[in-house]
C-alpha cells in the first residue's frame, strides 16, 4: 500500500498517491476495440506527402522527415506588437513565435513507436537542428517540442507528427525546472536531474529501460500513473549537443519505451510527450539537464486519468496507482512491438524488420 504525498523537485510541489484507492468501485471498464486497418497514404490527410493543405501550400514528395511551418499557428510572427494598454494591475505581451510541424515518415499508418532505431535517430537529428537554428533567432527563448498522440489527448489523424514552438517567452514548466536546477547547483555543486538520476538507480523498481548512455523511468514523483521520464545519463542542456552514440542510445531506449506502452494493453498508448530543454534566452543553464516527459493520460484501457477537484481545484496532483507498480507493468512487457509480433505468427517466422 502506498498512501503519502512525494515532493516533485522539478516542479517544487506535492504530488499526493493514494494507491489504496485503485479498487475502488467503478464502473466503465471496457477494452477499447480493435482500431479498423489505417492505410499508409491518405488522399485528404494534410501531412501526407505531396498532398495539399487547407493553404494552399503542398506538401513535398518526402521520403524520411518533413518540417513545414505550422499554417494556423497559436504563436506567430504575425501576432501584433501594438496592444491594448492592460487595465489596472493586469499585464499582457505580445504573443511571438515560429509554429512548425514535423512529419516523423511519410507512411500515413506508422506510429512513433513503430519506426526503425534508425528512423527515430534520424528524428533525434532533426529536432536537433530544429532547436539550434530556431532556438538562435532574435527575440527566441525557448523551443518547445511536442507530440500529442491518440484520440484521448484530442488527435485524430494518426499521421505520426510533432509540432514545435519557439516563443518569445518561456513556458512556465521549463522556467520552474530552470530556476530550481540552477539553485540546486548554486547550493550544492550539483546537477539537480543527476540526483534524479541517481536515486531512482539506487533504488532500482522503477527504471522501465536503459543501456550505456540513456535511460526511462518512471519518476517516484510521477503525476500520472505511466508518466515516463526518458533521459541522457550524462547532461546536456538540450538534445543538440548529444554525440551520435549518444543519439544512438536515447533512439533505442525511446524506441524500447514506446513498445512496452502499446504492448502493455495491446493497443496504441496514447500521449503527451515533451522535451524539456534549456531556454534559448541567453542564460547559462548549467544546472538544466534535458529529458523527455510522456504523459499518457490513461489509467487504464478506455479510462482517462480526469483533472478534477485535487487537480484543478486545489493545483496538487492525486495519483490512486503507485509508480512501482507501474514500472513494473512496463518492464515485463516485449521488446517486440505486438504489431510484429502479430505480423511474425501470420508470416510463419518471417518479420518485415528482418527480412
Ligand atoms: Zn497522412
Ligand atoms: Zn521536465
Amino acid at each position: 500500500m502506498t498512501w503519502e504525498e512525494r515532493w516533485h523537485p522539478l516542479r517544487e510541489e506535492w504530488v499526493i498517491v493514494a494507491a489504496h484507492r485503485q479498487d475502488r468501485p467503478w464502473n466503465g471498464q471496457t477494452v477499447r476495440p480493435q482500431a479498423a486497418e489505417i492505410p499508409s497514404y491518405v488522399a485528404d490527410c494534410y501531412l501526407c506527402p505531396g498532398n495539399t493543405r487547407i493553404s494552399g501550400k503542398q506538401n513535398d514528395q518526402y521520403s524520411t522527415t518533413f518540417v513545414f511551418d505550422n499554417d494556423h499557428p497559436c504563436v506567430g510572427e504575425d501576432a501584433p506588437l501594438d496592444l491594448a494598454t492592460a487595465q489596472g494591475l493586469y499585464r499582457n505581451r505580445p504573443a511571438r513565435g515560429i509554429a512548425r510541424v514535423v512529419c516523423y515518415s511519410p507512411r500515413h499508418n506508422l506510429s512513433l513507436a513503430e519506426l526503425d532505431v534508425s528512423e527515430i535517430e534520424n528524428l533525434l537529428r532533426v529536432w536537433q537542428e530544429q532547436y539550434l537554428d530556431l532556438g538562435s533567432r532574435e527575440g527566441i527563448r525557448h523551443v518547445l517540442i511536442f507530440e500529442n498522440n491518440g484520440e484521448a489527448v484530442g488527435v485524430s489523424n494518426p499521421h505520426p507528427h510533432c509540432q514545435i514552438y519557439a516563443t518569445n517567452f518561456v513556458f512556465k514548466t521549463i522556467e520552474t525546472e530552470s530556476r530550481v536546477g540552477e539553485r540546486h547547483l548554486e547550493e550544492t555543486g550539483r546537477v539537480l536531474f543527476q540526483d534524479i538520476l541517481a536515486a531512482e538507480r539506487d533504488d532500482g523498481r522503477r527504471i522501465i529501460c536503459e543501456n550505456d548512455s540513456a535511460i526511462a523511468f518512471i519518476p517516484y514523483f510521477a503525476r500520472y500513473a505511466y508518466e515516463v521520464f526518458l533521459a541522457p545519463k550524462q547532461t546536456h542542456p538540450s538534445v543538440a549537443t548529444l554525440t551520435d552514440p549518444e543519439l544512438h542510445d536515447f533512439a533505442e531506449t525511446l524506441k524500447c519505451l514506446l513498445v512496452r506502452l502499446d504492448n502493455l494493453w495491446r493497443m496504441p498508448f496514447p500521449y503527451v510527450m515533451a522535451l524539456h530543454q534549456a531556454p534559448t534566452d541567453g542564460q547559462p543553464q548549467r544546472g538544466f539537464h534535458f529529458h523527455i516527459e510522456l504523459h499518457p493520460p490513461l489509467r487504464r484501457p478506455n479510462l482517462l486519468k480526469y483533472l478534477a477537484g485535487p487537480e484543478v481545484g486545489g493545483g496538487n496532483f492525486l495519483s490512486d496507482t503507485a509508480p512501482e507498480e507501474k514500472a513494473a507493468e512496463l518492464r515485463v512487457q516485449s521488446e517486440l512491438h505486438y504489431k510484429e509480433q502479430t505480423h511474425l505468427s501470420e508470416s510463419k517466422g518471417e518479420s518485415r524488420r528482418t527480412a
